[in-house]
């Protein structure tokens, strides 16, 4: 019983993840950062408190210095370098300067 409960707090906490990252989106392209970083520290305090993981397609536009959500085009500059299998991605926070690096190897899972 009390594991169902639990489930049915991880799926609502991972419903409102996603709710509030689209909520996030739409304030940096209002320009409002204040705001946009207003969801990036709730959705970090939900996964937290529900101990779920931030899906990899949200959690990589969040930054970690600042929380804002980061929009393409708009508070990121992206970077993308290949070194052989490797594909390597720099984000660029443009709100607070941040730098993030990620790697990908080819033809796994993880793709962007
Ligand atoms: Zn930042």
């Amino acid at each position: 019983m009390r594991r169902r409960v639990e489930r049915l707090l991880r799926d609502i906490a991972l419903q409102r993840i996603d709710i509030l990252y689209g909520l996030g989106v739409e304030a940096v392209r209002r320009g409002d950062y204040a705001l946009a970083k207003r969801y990036g520290e709730l959705i970090r305090r939900i996964a937290m408190k529900a101990r779920v993981r931030i899906p990899k397609g949200i959690k990589r536009w969040i930054c970690k210095n600042c929380n804002v959500i980061m929009v393409p085009g708009i508070n990121v500059r992206i970077r993308t370098r290949r070194e052989g299998k490797t594909l390597r991605i720099v984000t660029r926070c443009l709100v607070c300067g941040w730098i993030h690096r990620y790697e990908f190897i080819r033809g796994g899972s993880d793709g962007i």
